[in-house]
Order: C-alpha cells, then structure tokens, then sequence
C-alpha cells in the first residue's frame, strides 16, 4: 500500500525509473514538481517531450539531431576526409568539446559484443561503408571506448578499411583501459586523438 495518492505515487515511480535515481531523489523530484508553478510544470514536460520528438538520427551520421543533416555534417569547416566513428552520440559531444577535431563523426549506436549477442550487422557498420564508398574518406579514426567491445569493433572495422586503401587510426590509450570516451576529460581526449596510431 502507499501512503501516497496515486498521481503521486505514479509521478515518484516514474523518477525511480531514471538512472541514479534512488527512491529518495525520486520523492524529493515529484514534491519539487508539486511545488512548482504550473505553468513551470508545463514548461518542464514540454521540454522532456520535445526533446524526444523533435530529435532523430542524422542521415549522414547517425548522431542525434533535430535537423538533417545534422550541424557537424552540414558544416561548412568541417573536413570530410576524416571520419571519427564513436560508439554513442554522448561520445561526439564529448569529442566536439576538445575542440580538436575538424572531421566529421560516424556513430555506431553500440559496439560488438558477442557476450551480449551484438554482432557487426546490429550496429552501423554498413552505415559507415556506404558512406566511404561514396566519399572522398582518406582516413577513419576509431574511437570506440577503450574496452573489450571497443577494441574488437575497431579491429573489426579497421580489417573492414584496408582493402579500400583508407587509413584506419586508433586513438591513443591515455583514456582510462575499461572507460568510457564520455567521462574522459577534454585534454586527455584531446591527447588521445592527437596520439592515434595507424592500425
Ligand atoms: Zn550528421
């Protein structure tokens, strides 16, 4: 039983379904909301709301975007004979803020995984194909997270590169082994990229 009226209730439950956040967090979140203005509380659903329906996939790039193409790929400065592949659209975010990287992004939405039962064909490799063989690519940097899975979707991808004659690099270790792009800071990201190395 709860001690809470059901809209309530319900309000806290769904908080509790976000992650890191405890029962606790949960209950203090929806009495914040009730104590909101309402039109606070409009503003604030609209935004979830929004946010979910006005975003989609990049044609190009699969990276989240309200617009398609997406910024990067429509850029006018950008250089579209580099291609960073990155596992998660988190990743490209956490790329652009080094403010190192002038190329353009390929994300992958996950990486190989066969504890997982995740194979090449379940995440956008052939996205990434398609899009170096009508391209002018010279090289594709692999920055997949310094884990199991991304070491072994990068290989996978750089036996993919050579027999089109485009250069594949891996991005320096320097990110913690096991870690992920997104928590790594800007410098040690910025050094990563600029200590690839050719696979
Ligand atoms: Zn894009």
């Amino acid at each position: 039983m709860s001690f809470y009226s059901v809209p309530i209730a319900r309000l806290i439950e769904e908080f509790e379904k976000l992650p890191g956040i405890g029962h606790k967090t949960a209950q203090r979140l929806a009495f914040h909301v009730l104590n909101l203005q309402e039109e606070k509380v409009q503003s604030l659903a609209n935004a979830i709301i929004d946010a979910k329906t006005k975003t989609r996939y990049c044609s190009i790039c699969s990276n989240l975007t309200d617009i398609d193409p997406c910024g990067i790929c429509s850029g006018m400065y950008r250089e579209g004979s580099t291609i960073c592949v990155v596992e998660d659209p988190k990743d490209v975010v956490a790329m652009e803020r080094t403010r190192e990287f002038k190329g353009l992004y390929h994300v992958l939405h996950g990486a190989i995984s066969p504890m997982e039962g995740i194979g090449p064909e379940d995440i956008r490799i052939k996205e990434l194909l398609a899009r170096i063989r009508d391209g002018n690519v010279k090289e594709v940097i692999l920055a997949t997270n310094p884990n199991i899975e991304g070491e072994a979707t990068a290989m996978y991808i750089s036996k993919l590169l050579k027999p089109l004659g485009i250069k594949a690099t891996r991005i320096a270790h320097g990110i913690p082994v096991g870690g992920d792009l997104e928590y790594a800071d800007e410098v040690t990201l910025a050094k990563a990229l600029e200590g690839r190395r050719e696979i």
